[in-house]
């Protein structure tokens, strides 16, 4: 078959999209086990459907997402994008190679979360700050109403001091270490840190992420100095894949994050809705980055 026949004969986004929309809208699971067992490229699709399982942040977002974006996001979670590898297996294109960083099979997953180029030039932290700018601005605005406290986050304008960077007040402890999110009440003396982490889209690679960054030993020193100081401390990890998945149990993390500062605050439903939006920034970058593969300066 010539490579013009077989481009002719891949589903359109039109036809991706309405047949996602079918799925999500019925019961994705049942749909796609059978689905599975029709197609080539099926077992990939395995992690993100169980996902979608236990997460169902696509079927609440799909209303809101472009026929590109759920063709992305399809083609994303079934390999079948069009990376070097897959050209090469349609016979459209012959060099195998990652532009960037010339690896030798560059897969969806390497794009999107494990090209070293990338990492250097910033395009994986580009799109965890984004998600971080979304949740950090919430937690500011939620707590807006408390003069005694404070959210700080590693992003620019958002950080305890710039010089050098920190996260965590100088007047309450000296760190070198510099977590993702903190928030201090200053008049319970509680301070509360949370790690964000942008996995690729499965469920093992979320539990290990999670497990990696409960168990860093700079947090868990930082941990202990808190201790050491008699000031109540928590430390939270929330993670959202790559293609904006994360486990219910990232919606209690978060809850039981703000909780420590001020109960009952945060519903699980405002909860919820502001995960779905960093889940919505997390798709929309990582197509950003994906559709920037063979472009060596990065401009987002
Ligand atoms: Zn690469």
């Amino acid at each position: 078959m010539r490579a013009s026949e077989q481009l002719s004969s891949l589903p359109t986004a039109r036809s991706l999209y309405m047949k996602a929309k079918k799925l999500l809208s019925n019961n994705i699971k049942s749909n796609c086990n059978t689905h599975l067992q029709t197609l080539t490229v099926q077992c990939k699709f395995a992690d993100s459907a169980k996902l979608e399982d236990s997460c169902k942040t696509w079927n609440r977002l799909i209303a809101g997402f472009n026929p590109g974006q759920l063709s992305f996001l399809l083609r994303a979670a079934s390999d079948t994008l069009p990376t070097a590898v897959n050209l090469r297996q349609w016979c459209i294109q012959s060099d195998i190679h990652c532009t960037l960083c010339a690896y030798s099979r560059p897969t969806t997953a390497h794009i999107l979360g494990g090209c070293p180029v990338t990492l250097t030039q910033q395009r994986y932290t580009y799109r965890h700050d984004k998600v971080l700018y979304l949740l950090a601005s919430w937690l500011v605005d939620i707590f807006v109403g408390f003069s005694s406290i404070q959210v700080y986050a590693d992003i620019h304008g958002l950080r305890a001091s710039e010089g050098p960077q920190g996260t965590v007040p100088s007047s309450l402890l000296f760190t070198p270490y510099r977590p993702d999110i903190v928030v201090y009440n200053s008049e319970a003396s509680t301070v509360a840190l949370l790690e964000l982490t942008c996995p690729l889209d499965s469920e093992h690679h979320i539990q290990e992420a999670r497990s990696r960054k409960q168990n860093k030993t700079e947090y868990l020193q930082l941990l202990s100095e808190f201790d050491r100081l008699q000031i109540p401390n928590y430390y939270e990890t929330v993670e959202i894949s790559v293609l904006g998945h994360y486990l219910p149990s990232g919606t209690h993390a978060l809850k039981s994050f703000i909780d420590l500062t001020q109960p009952s605050i945060a519903t699980k439903s405002n909860i919820r809705q502001t995960l779905d939006r960093a889940a919505n920034t997390c798709i929309t970058c990582s197509q950003q980055i994906f559709f920037s593969r063979n472009c060596s300066e990065w401009s987002p």
